[in-house]
C-alpha cells in the first residue's frame, strides 16, 4: 500500500482487526522506507465469520464479546489491556484459520482456543475461564483440573 508520507510501496502490517460489523478490516501499517504509520481499511467481500452456538444457531463472530470474556478472566491479573486485545486478535486469527473455507466455528471449539491461549498467558485466568466455560460439576472436577495444570507445568 502506498505510503501517504513518502510514496513508497513497501510497508509492513503492524496490526489487523476485523471491524465490529464484520465487513471490513482495519490495518495499522508502517512504511519500511520512512517509518510513517498509517491505517488502511479493506472491505471483506467473502462471507462474514460465524459462530455456531450450542443450539445450532449461527451468529456473526463478535470480537468485543470475546475480549470481554477474556478481560473478565484476567481481572486483577498482571496482564495489560493491550495484552487482552492481542489475545483476542490472536484467537480470532486462529479461529478463522481453523475454519478454512467454511468460515464458521462452534462455540466449543472457540472456547477451547481461548483456554489454550489463557493457559499460556495466565494460569489463574485459565482456571477462571474454564470454570465458567466448562461448568465444572463439582469441586472434585475443579481440583482435578488444577492438578492437571500443575502436572503439565512440571514438564
Ligand atoms: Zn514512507
Amino acid at each position: 500500500m502506498r505510503c501517504p508520507n513518502c510514496g513508497s510501496l513497501d510497508d509492513k502490517v503492524l496490526e489487523s482487526r476485523t471491524m465490529v460489523n464484520g465487513e471490513s478490516i482495519r490495518r495499522r501499517r508502517e512504511c519500511i522506507a520512512c517509518g510513517y504509520r498509517f491505517t488502511s481499511y479493506e472491505r471483506i467481500d467473502e462471507k462474514p465469520f460465524m459462530v455456531i452456538k450450542r443450539d445450532g444457531r449461527r451468529q456473526p463472530f463478535d470480537s468485543q464479546k470475546l475480549s470481554k470474556g477474556i478481560e473478565r478472566a484476567l481481572e486483577k491479573r498482571p496482564v495489560s489491556t493491550n495484552m487482552v486485545e492481542q489475545i483476542t486478535n490472536d484467537i480470532e486469527d486462529q479461529a478463522i484459520k481453523i475454519s478454512k473455507e467454511a468460515r464458521e466455528i462452534s462455540t466449543s471449539d472457540l472456547g477451547e482456543l481461548v483456554l489454550e491461549m489463557l493457559y499460556e498467558v495466565d494460569k489463574v485466568a485459565y482456571i477462571r475461564f474454564a470454570s465458567v466455560y466448562r461448568h465444572f460439576e463439582d469441586l472434585d472436577e475443579f481440583i482435578t483440573e488444577v492438578r492437571n495444570i500443575e502436572k503439565r507445568g512440571k514438564k
